[in-house]
């Protein structure tokens, strides 16, 4: 399988070298050449298999040539046995026909380890066949940190740097990457807010200089492989709802369009879905477009929601590039306006495209508190507020009650406690057994100033198992 840019600039790469990649030298993000496309036979024959197996005929198109199947197969079967529910992925019933798969049952208790157990496994066998190291600087604003450190705590051949603003995540989410110790782990508090950090891994990929040659590796959204992972979980819920005879809908909080596009993608390889519905917060640039095709910036407001805190979706670029028949001068030329300053609208039949598939709708913190205490109320399920915001999105734009709807269960609502609690639902959360003296474990982190010579100065002095690069 081979990968090219959406901008059209970059040359192709194959899986091994996309998984290593950050942004292509264009700008642009990388997606496969060609989709894989399965028969409804073939994913009718994939009813009831263990998710691990599913995952491996799922995924396989997207390694072939880079990873052999039977080492696919064991790394798959490692990474999804460290969850804690036999399913994996369950799905649970709300209501008639509507149902949350929840895909909090990882180490870190966030959708993300999906992708990321993998990712961490995944370079590891391929840098350990190249006999390379590499680096990784992160920023995170509370789930990916976790997810990654916990992803790459065993890598023999990784070194991971994870900036967090001080003082500014939830502290189950600080305590949940600052509790985990090895000498290629680094957690770095930075005297800023999480643009700051963001900024700061930007810059890192920019001039890579301070790290004398080592490679420097993504693990936000927009590694391909994170996305790849993601796309699994829409074909076992399908499956569990009598797919492919019969087609689901899914309505996913989103934030960089990341987990959403996933589902897109599983549409393309032959997946009948009805309707994929951007559910968001406040930081609505995604609903925006959706319904009133307007791509446009606007300030960043904190909510109960931060894991969906966002002004830009980085992960949007790659349905444009569909959108616009995979022209890669067309969205550079799109991005540039957008960069600019300026916002964008596309084309009004590419709009029309788009909404056949996607609806929308912004959700805010009353409305998000609102459905954790109705659907406790209906159900005894407590739903975190990512969740919420996807149930609530759910309820208003659905398009049919006969078909199936899912909404992605993207977080464990012990992570959230402030949403809980707002929501008043008097029910007492409690930590998942492995977590459960979370609060009792020691902590280490480096406290920085917000200064990209004073990150990267630290990032050589211990880039190499803790010793300078
Ligand atoms: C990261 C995250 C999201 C948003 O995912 P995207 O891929 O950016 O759309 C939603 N909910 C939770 C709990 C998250 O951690």
């Amino acid at each position: 399988m081979r990968y090219i840019s959406t901008r059209g600039q970059a040359p192709a790469l194959n899986f091994e070298d996309v998984l290593l990649a950050g942004l292509a030298t264009d700008g642009g993000l990388y997606v496969p050449e060609n989709l894989p496309r399965f028969t409804q036979e073939e994913i009718a024959s994939w009813a009831g298999l263990p998710y691990h197996e599913l995952a491996f005929r799922v995924m396989r198109p997207f390694v072939t040539g880079s990873i052999p199947d039977a080492d696919f197969k064991k790394i798959l079967e490692e990474t999804y046995g460290v969850f804690s529910h036999n399913a994996v992925a369950p799905l649970r019933q709300l209501n008639g026909n509507e149902w949350v798969l929840e895909l909090f049952h990882g180490p870190t208790l966030a959708f993300k380890d999906f992708a990321l157990q993998l990712l961490g496994r995944l370079l590891d066998y391929v840098l350990e066949k190249r006999g390379e190291r590499v680096v990784i600087v992160g920023a995170t604003s509370g789930d990916t940190g976790s997810a990654a450190i916990e992803g790459c705590k065993h890598c023999e051949n990784v070194d991971i740097f994870i900036l967090h603003p001080h003082n500014r995540v939830s502290e189950v989410q600080r305590r949940q990457m600052t509790t985990l110790f090895g000498e290629n782990i680094h957690n770095i508090a930075i005297e800023g807010n999480f643009d700051d950090c963001q900024e700061m891994v930007k810059a890192s990929f920019a001039d890579q200089s301070f790290l004398k040659g080592t490679r420097l590796v993504a693990v936000n959204s927009i590694n391909w492989a994170r996305i790849m992972a993601q796309i699994v979980y829409y074909f076992h819920a399908a499956l569990q709802l009598g797919g492919p005879a019969r087609s689901v809908s899914f309505s996913v909080p989103t934030g960089n369009f990341g987990d959403i596009f996933a589902g897109y993608l599983a549409r393309n390889m032959g997946l009948p879905i009805n309707q994929l519905i951007v559910a968001t917060n406040r930081n609505d640039i995604l609903h925006r477009f959706m319904s009133g095709n307007q791509y446009v910036k606007d300030t960043l407001h904190a909510t109960l929601s931060p894991s969906m805190d966002i002004m830009v979706s980085s992960n949007f670029e790659r349905l444009l590039f569909d959108l616009h028949g995979r022209n890669g001068a067309a969205i550079a030329g799109l991005m540039d306006t957008f960069k600019q300053g300026g916002g964008f609208s596309v084309e009004q039949e590419r709009w029309t495209e788009a909404r056949k598939l996607f609806d929308s709708l912004a959700v805010d913190d009353a409305q998000t508190c609102e459905t954790i205490a109705e659907v406790f109320e209906q159900t005894g399920e407590l739903l975190d507020p990512h969740t919420a915001i996807g149930v609530k999105a759910a309820r208003e734009c659905r398009r049919s009650l006969d078909i199936p709807m899912v909404i992605l269960g993207t977080a464990h609502p012990v992570k959230f406690p402030d949403a809980v609690e707002k929501a008043g639902v008097g029910k007492a959360l409690e930590l998942p057994a492995h977590l459960s003296d979370l609060f009792e474990r020691d902590e280490r982190c480096t406290v920085l100033p917000n200064d990209l010579k004073a990150v990267q100065a630290f990032v050589s002095q211990h880039g190499n198992r803790g010793k300078p690069l």
